[in-house]
């Protein structure tokens, strides 16, 4: 048995603690979200807060941990008889690993048990597990899309449900959602963002003693974990009694139409998108009431609840961090004037007056130093200057970029070929893993041969596991498209950029009629950028593609290896989706190590260079890059769909 670090035993953190301890007084809170840097135990936070949840009553038996009092009707183990002794048990903290299957995470059905013993075989996944209990997500940004999906749709409607050929199971599933990312390793989908009830940002502490205490404390931990969690077992006990005593007061709890009246001032404040934000300070800062033992909400409670339940929440620029805390002074300043009686028409004479003042901000006012380009990216200032980005050219059709080779069961989309679940019939096959699209003629006429040794006598077939065919179909799949984009001076020179910001636009409005996801890495002067992490809003990526600055030298290298490390990341959070790396450059490199090198490392992607490279003499070097990538490469003025040189290569390459 692992001893966990006790919850009552953590320095610092205060807010991380305060969310998930209002969560389990009030889990329709929604959960938390913790962000922070490696190396904060934001984890072993998390983790420690199983122990301090109050136990749940559960039909002895269940699979599904139904509530004795008021069991799932639909439960796969039920019906359940009523008037059943109940089982108790601890309140489960289950964790979902990133890159979990799908059958693992839902559950899985056993479609060849169904087919062949006429039973509905169905094993319980993460989401039953977690039910009446917490499912914490570690990397939660890392989620793959297709477990996001499903979390968001248990997280939406407490059920989960699991469907194979025709036969359904569905099942309660309410959970505490609990995730932590760092947010260096990118950001989270913001469906995802929006199901988190609550937001955390958690440091490092900076104070010496502070950081002193915590090491002492851990080495006592690691040293004698028994004997370190039964030190602070009588802490561990007050606060899950203090945790259940909240949560019976929480009924009782009152909000004020003063307090309402701030909750929805500050969310209006700070023009959060719809109602959700409101609802959820509203519980936090009625759980808060109940944590403290009192029965009314309070201003301060409001006040702690907007700090929690908005930062991640606001709405911002695409681009902004969303771990920036809240404008403390616009919390204030919203707060104090739906709180305070305001004295409307009570003594109007002297205050509106025509010139209210002598320090209103007149035209130009704030004294910004002007001719600055105001949205140049930040850290990009090397190289020329500051050079006003180049607005990009026309966008156009552009010809068909795929990865050559047929992919296997990738998200459906326009792009690349695969097998997978749609698309046209290319035959069937023995399935190599547990079956899941059943090919019924071809199932029949396996088994059709056998019948007589079998010994069939009846009217059924006998049907047998290595009779089972599943349909194989070829269809277009949708692929992660990442562009890394040459921004230096070479590139720059005679409105060059203009044509080359033209071509990546008109790839990206291509991406986006396909579906893919899309992002772009820009390098230039001596780093390398990601100018946007794989996202699927194409508008995202070419507003920042028409604000992206040139100028300065060509660290092509450090481009390719950004490249490389963002596709590694997303392998993880998305292996199913191939990815093709679009290099935009004219193959120059001027700054860091030879690009060659680092591209023959990347040679097991789908790549195309666009090469850039025009006057009378050309290197050639594009080319060059394009055979160590191991792709192809198509000249800028081969993008164009209509263009005759494009469209007899694509002939011959289909051909
Ligand atoms: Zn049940």
């Amino acid at each position: 048995m692992i001893v966990g670090y006790p919850f009552s035993a953590v320095v610092g953190h205060d807010d991380l603690k305060l969310a998930l301890l209002l969560n389990a007084v009030s889990p329709a809170i929604g959960g938390v979200l913790v962000r922070g840097e490696k190396g904060t135990a934001k984890s072993t936070v998390v983790r420690s807060l199983a122990a301090l949840l109050p136990e749940v009553a559960v039909v002895a038996g269940c699979r599904f941990s139904c509530d004795p009092a008021a069991p799932d009707p639909s439960c796969p183990d039920g019906p359940h008889e009523s008037g059943l002794s109940p089982q108790t048990r601890p309140a489960r903290l289950v964790e979902l690993p990133v890159g979990a299957s799908e059958d693992r995470v839902a559950g899985s059905l056993d479609l060849e048990r169904a087919l062949t013993e006429g039973v509905k075989a169905f094993e319980p996944g993460l989401l039953a597990a977690a039910h009446r209990g917490v499912l914490y997500v570690d990397e939660v940004n890392l989620l793959h899309d297709h477990l996001v999906d499903l979390l968001l749709d248990a997280a939406a409607m407490g059920v989960a449900h699991v469907e194979r050929e025709g036969v359904s199971v569905r099942h309660a599933a309410r959970f505490l959602l609990v995730g932590t990312m760092n947010p260096e390793e990118g950001e989270l989908r913001p469906q995802l963002l929006d199901r988190f009830g609550l937001a955390v940002e958690v440091r490092a502490s900076r104070d010496p003693a502070e950081r002193a205490e915590v090491v002492r404390r851990r080495l006592a931990f690691d040293a004698d974990p028994a004997g370190y969690t039964g030190a602070y077992a009588g802490g561990e006990r007050d606060l899950a009694q203090r945790i259940a005593a909240a949560r019976e007061r929480l009924p009782a709890v009152t909000l004020p139409d003063d307090a309402l009246r701030g909750i929805t001032a500050v969310c209006a404040a700070f023009d959060v998108e719809g109602m959700r934000a409101d609802l959820v300070m509203a519980r936090a800062a009625v759980a808060l009431a109940a944590w403290e033992g009192r029965d009314e909400v309070t201003p301060g409670d409001v006040r702690t609840a907007a700090r929690l339940a908005l930062p991640h929440r606001r709405r911002r620029d695409p681009f902004d961090d969303p771990g920036q805390g809240l404008d403390e002074e616009r919390l204030e300043q919203a707060l104090s004037e739906a709180l305070s009686p305001d004295d409307d028409s009570g003594d109007d004479g002297p205050d509106d007056g025509p010139n209210d003042g002598p320090d209103d901000d007149g035209p130009g006012g704030g004294g910004a130093s002007g001719g600055e380009p105001a949205d140049a990216p930040p850290g990009e200032g090397g190289g020329t200057g500051g050079r006003r980005p180049e607005s990009p050219g026309a966008p156009y059709r552009t010809r068909l970029l795929a990865p050559e080779a047929v992919g296997r069961g990738g998200p459906a989309g326009r792009r690349g070929r695969t097998t997978g679940e749609s698309g046209r019939a290319a035959g069937a096959r023995t399935p190599d893993g547990r079956l899941r699209r059943l090919d019924l003629p071809a199932t029949l006429a396996a088994a059709a041969p056998h019948q007589r040794g079998r010994g069939r006598t009846g009217s059924g077939l006998v049907l047998r596991r290595e009779d089972l065919r599943e349909a194989l179909r070829e269809g277009r799949e949708s692929n992660l498209v990442l562009f890394c984009v040459d921004a230096s001076g070479s590139m720059a020179a005679r409105t060059r950029m203009r044509a080359v910001k033209g071509a990546v636009l008109s790839l990206l409005l291509d991406a986006y009629q396909r579906r893919d996801k899309v992002g772009l890495v820009t390098f230039r002067g001596e780093e390398a950028t990601v100018a946007l992490p794989p996202t699927s809003s194409v508008e995202l990526a070419s507003g920042r593609l028409a604000r992206l600055a040139t100028g300065g030298r060509t660290p092509l290298a450090a481009g390719l290896r950004r490249a490389e490390r963002v596709l590694a990341a997303e392998r993880l959070r998305d292996p199913r989706r191939r990815p093709l790396l679009v290099v935009v450059t004219d193959g120059r490199h001027t700054s860091g190590p030879d690009p060659v090198v680092t591209a023959r490392r990347l040679a097991g992607v789908a790549s195309v260079v666009v090469d850039c490279e025009h006057g009378p003499v050309r290197l050639g070097l594009a080319g060059r890059l394009a055979a160590a990538l191991g792709g192809t490469a198509i000249r800028l003025e081969e993008l164009a769909a209509d263009h005759l040189a494009a469209v007899v290569r694509d002939v011959r390459k289909v051909a």
